[in-house]
């Protein structure tokens, strides 16, 4: 099996059955549209006062490349700090725009790599971080950013 159609079987999988597929009632909610494809998704995410991300969810309409990515993206950051999260972005991010190398941290998101080539889709595989970082808590609003007057 070449190592492209090992990706797709994962990214296949993935989007058949996606993990952290629903709803966290009463949890902040984010809606992020990709126009160019159709992607839709609704990304629910709870951080406790310990800045980790305790839950995360999503539901939506989509192409198995932003379905996928949800999958996998709900799937590394949970039980991840808000700064760890950040710096999966970053990383995610990095591998789409310059092919770069990145920490094992990514996981099955490595499969992704390949949308690179078409940058269209990379909107699509970019929709629900867009959306984890509109969710994720202003750095301004860290802890240790609120120091006593
Ligand atoms: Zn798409």
């Amino acid at each position: 099996m070449s190592l492209d159609s090992l990706y797709q079987e994962v990214i296949l999988d993935h989007y058949k059955n996606p993990h952290h597929y629903g709803t966290l009632p009463g949890a902040p909610l984010i809606h992020e549209e990709n126009p160019s494809c159709g992607d839709q998704i609704d990304l629910q995410m709870i951080v406790g006062a310990d800045q980790r991300i305790q839950a995360i969810k999503f539901t939506g309409q989509g192409c198995a490349i932003s379905r996928a990515s949800a999958s996998m993206m709900t799937e590394v950051v949970e039980g991840k700090t808000v700064d760890e999260a950040r710096q999966l972005i970053a990383e995610f991010q990095q591998m789409l725009m310059n092919d770069a190398d990145v920490s094992d941290e990514l996981g099955d998101l490595e499969a992704l790599r390949g949308v690179r080539q078409f940058p269209v889709r990379v909107k699509c595989a970019t929709l629900a971080w867009h959306a984890l970082q509109a969710l994720l808590p202003d750095a301004d609003n860290a802890p240790e950013a609120k120091t006593p007057a």
